[in-house]
């Protein structure tokens, strides 16, 4: 039953993207792209590009895009993890487009595959492999954009720049978007941005809800540090490390910091209010109510935690390490606390906030390093994100758009903090897809239907933002 619904979703998006003005030249031809997509997008879920790998990925790009006379440019800090960039120039008349989508994939235990996690295998209307999800289904939406616009000659008002960035899951050595954006930014600066970071939910067999990943939330992480007196364990001292430090978990475990909206999450709000059936609706109205937000939070902190957490900076408990023997008070007991702050949060103060509520002399709070730049919530109001509503359309005509803040951290904030305007996407897949086989799972797979549109909505996009006009 699914399966049939998803085919005719799949023959209702064929045709959606007409041709955008004069610029576009010839139409794409979808019906004859498709298989062409599909080659390539299986043949970079083949690749294992698990961290350290992702040079293999950058050989195949660069052999695709340069048989085709786009020139590419090799940007290595590690030789085996490099990044690649290239180039389709515009005649300047508006800043650059960059699109971008990392080459790495997290690791494999490759017990838990029914099918080869590198073999892109093909069954039941699905993709299966390592990366089907995160984040080739991006890669190969943008290299099919970049082939696409070479071969029809599209005139540019801004150069449309291609990187494929290495390390996105793991990168403690810095070797992909931090290298790139500190060394070579003017290969990558542009007025707007476009990566993972977005998707689109399957109702019914039908694309209902577009999410254009518009902020995220900021890593500033602490260590809480409790001291006290060392001791022999048969004596109870009230300057316990662990009593105090347990205290001050408790605390700031439970600890309800002040809701606050920005311009992504009060219209996500809006927009699901409008969109969900009434008992929910009802609570999502409520929380854009300061009179009875109150209530409506306390419902979502139960029932919905990823849409509480987007409604303030998140304060969650995560690691505790104290003690040496069973017979021993030790001196120090340590927490560390993931803390998730808004995009226009004031860290100082939050701190100072969060120190006020442990009131506790005994416990040092630490900062620790900063995973990710502070990165202000890119804007509903642009060129792009006009675009990107306009192109939801006409390939998805069921859905309403919506912007999204993610409660993690994405290469995006690199970007944004730079002052590029970015944007996530992603292919369409419904609730029991994204909760059964997500990205990062111990499987993964997406479904063939979810590709061709999400190759043409990037190309859409790319094409309404850059194209002549
Ligand atoms: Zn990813």
């Amino acid at each position: 039953m699914k399966r049939l619904l998803a085919l005719a979703f799949v023959a209702a998006c064929v045709c959606g993207v007409r041709a955008q003005g004069p610029a576009v030249g010839k139409a794409a031809d979808w019906g004859r792209l498709r298989p062409e997509i599909l080659e390539r997008y299986r043949a970079l879920v083949q690749i294992d590009s698990t961290s350290g790998h992702e040079t293999l990925v950058v050989d195949y790009l660069k052999k695709v895009l340069e048989a085709e006379g786009i020139p590419t440019k090799t940007l290595a800090l590690n030789p085996a993890r490099a990044n690649l960039v290239a180039r389709l120039k515009g005649n300047g008349s508006k800043r650059p487009l960059l699109i971008l989508a990392h080459t790495d994939v997290v690791g494999v235990q490759r017990e838990k595959w029914p099918v080869d996690p590198f073999g892109a295998v093909m069954k039941d209307g699905y993709i299966w492999g390592r990366g089907s999800k995160d984040d080739k289904p991006v890669l190969v939406a943008n290299l099919m954009t970049m082939l696409m616009l070479k071969r029809q000659g599209v005139a540019l008002d801004r150069d449309v720049i291609f990187l494929a960035e290495s390390g996105e899951e793991a990168d403690l050595e810095g070797v992909g978007i931090n290298y790139v954006v500190r060394e070579h930014f003017p290969e990558i600066d542009a007025e707007f941005a476009m990566t993972e970071g977005g998707g689109a939910d399957i109702e019914n067999g039908r694309v209902a809800r577009v999410n254009i990943g518009t902020a995220e939330k900021v890593p500033a992480r602490v260590r809480l540090v409790a001291s006290g007196t060392a001791g022999h364990g048969s004596v109870p001292r009230l300057d316990n490390a662990l009593i105090h430090l347990g205290a001050a978990v408790e605390k700031v475990g439970l600890w309800e910091t002040p809701m606050r909206l920005n311009e992504t999450t009060r219209t996500y709000f809006e927009k699901l209010a409008a969109l969900s059936p009434p008992g929910r609706a009802s609570i999502y109205k409520a929380l854009l109510d300061p009179k009875t937000a109150d209530g409506a939070q306390k419902f979502l902190r139960e029932h919905a935690p990823g849409e509480y957490s987007m409604l303030r900076t998140s304060v969650v408990p995560t690691i505790l390490k104290a003690g040496v023997g069973a017979n021993v008070i030790p001196s120090e007991a340590e927490a560390t606390l993931d803390i998730r702050a808004l995009p226009d949060e004031n860290i100082d103060a939050f701190y100072t906030e969060l120190t006020k509520v442990i009131g506790d002399r005994a416990v040092k709070v630490e900062r620790l390093p900063q995973t990710r730049p502070a990165s202000p919530a890119s804007k509903l109001g642009t060129e792009m994100y006009q675009a990107m509503e306009r192109v939801a359309k006409t390939i998805y005509p069921d859905a309403t758009v919506i912007p999204s803040m993610s409660t993690g951290a994405s290469d995006m904030a690199q970007l944004r903090a730079k002052g590029i305007q970015s944007y996530g996407v992603g292919p369409a897949s419904t609730d029991a897809e994204q909760l059964n086989y997500p990205a990062h799972g111990d499987v993964e797979r997406l479904a063939e239907s979810s590709l061709y549109p999400f190759v043409q909505y990037v190309w859409g996009v790319v094409m309404d933002v850059a194209a002549r006009k």
